[in-house]
């Protein structure tokens, strides 16, 4: 396990705007003004700041970590996807995703470096659990992503990235937070992906924010599900299904449920008729996206025709249900693929979701 770094300096992104004026405390306001454009609009360190006097920039360096190292970028062919690997300090690294679509560009960002959930058919999961993120380097992920988007406007943020968002849960309804006031980054525009906490997701519910709550379900009976996620056993379907209601019942939003499309395990019409009948209970929509091959995971992904009859199973069952694709390919964009192919593994996987329209 990597050493956190939240014990030593913080990182600039860590501090709220209140925090950042008592580390400045005794320099004359607009020097706020001024750091915390640069962290929030340009995206520098205020060691870097060219605009502070070099005392003051020398001065800021002792007190604040450099955080987030980019490691590698790739871009798409076609550029609307751009992957950046980051080097943390104490050793970690992790991945970002920032895609563009028509009419907008979605972030992915990494909530923890690693994952101790163990879902096998996971590149994440497969690699093991090295540390919780911070706030600080949740945000800097998004400042970097909204300067490689420009000038396009980055609209969107979803936790689907590496690592269990609600494992972490204080520090990324913190970095939720402080995407809404300080990156003025809408509630609806956000989505936090989980495993299915049971907990964490009744106290998100509560949080009283209209952020979208993702679910990755896999599996609709609970035999399946445990060995797809682990996690299942101990918080089962029925459990699940009641947080998603009242998730529903609180904050007037449904939860989507992801599953990922395993060929020969979760893709026939019987797990389909399951799954309209969990999705109907819950009032949730749902994803389907096709499995990334893994290194060290037997199965693939289900071909095409079948994602398709098994999208008419639950649209005929009254369900709502969105067909995507994994994004990205050429450069490895699913999420842990490009730490492992970094690392000098052979290939991996994750999954980056990306809309392909409504399948009805
Ligand atoms: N830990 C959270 C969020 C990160 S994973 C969660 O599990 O929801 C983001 C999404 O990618 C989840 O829906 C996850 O199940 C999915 N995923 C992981 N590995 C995948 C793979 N090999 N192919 C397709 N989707 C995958
Ligand atoms: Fe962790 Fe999500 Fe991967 Fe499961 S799918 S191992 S919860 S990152």
């Amino acid at each position: 396990m990597t050493a956190a770094p939240a014990e030593q300096l913080p990182s600039p992104w860590d501090l709220n705007r209140d925090q950042l004026a008592e580390l400045l405390d005794g320099q004359p306001n607009y020097r706020v003004d001024q750091v915390w454009k640069g962290l929030n609009e340009q995206g520098t360190h205020p060691a870097d700041l060219t605009v502070l006097p070099k005392a003051l920039r020398e001065e800021l360096d002792t007190k604040l970590a450099r955080s987030l190292e980019l490691a590698t970028e790739q871009r798409s062919n076609d550029g609307a996807t751009v992957k950046q690997l980051w080097n943390l300090s104490g050793g970690a690294s992790v991945e970002t995703v920032l895609m563009h679509y028509p009419k907008r560009s979605t972030v992915c960002v990494s909530s923890q470096a690693g994952c101790a959930m163990g879902c096998g058919f996971c590149a994440t999961g497969q690699a093991g659990y090295e540390r919780h993120l911070t706030v600080g380097e949740i945000l800097e992920q998004v400042v970097h992503a909204r300067a490689a988007a420009a000038p396009r406007r980055l609209s969107n943020v979803v936790f689907m990235g590496m690592g269990e968002p609600f494992a972490n849960y204080d520090r990324v309804v913190t970095a939720v937070k402080r995407l809404m006031t300080d990156f003025e980054i809408g509630a609806r525009k956000i989505t936090v992906s989980t495993v299915g906490l049971v907990p964490q997701m009744l106290r998100f519910a509560e949080e009283g924010m209209q952020v979208g709550l993702a679910v990755s379900l896999h599996a609709a009976n609970d035999e399946l599900r445990t060995e797809l996620v682990p996690i299942n056993e101990r918080h089962p379907i029925d459990d699940v299904v009641a947080a998603a209601q009242l998730f529903r019942d609180r904050t007037g939003r449904r939860v989507s449920y992801e599953w990922a499309m395993i060929d020969g395990v979760n893709d026939r019409p019987r797990d389909a008729a399951e799954l309209a009948d969990v999705a109907y209970r819950s009032f949730a929509h749902v994803n389907l996206i096709p499995l990334n091959p893994t290194p060290g995971w037997p199965t693939t992904g289900s071909p095409r025709g079948r994602i398709r009859e098994f999208a008419s199973i639950l649209e005929d069952r009254g369900v709502n249900v969105t067909v995507r694709a994994n994004r990205g390919t050429d450069i490895d964009a699913a999420c842990g693929q490009l730490r492992s192919s970094h690392a000098g593994s052979e290939t991996a996987s994750g999954s980056v979701p990306v809309e392909l329209g409504r399948s009805s």
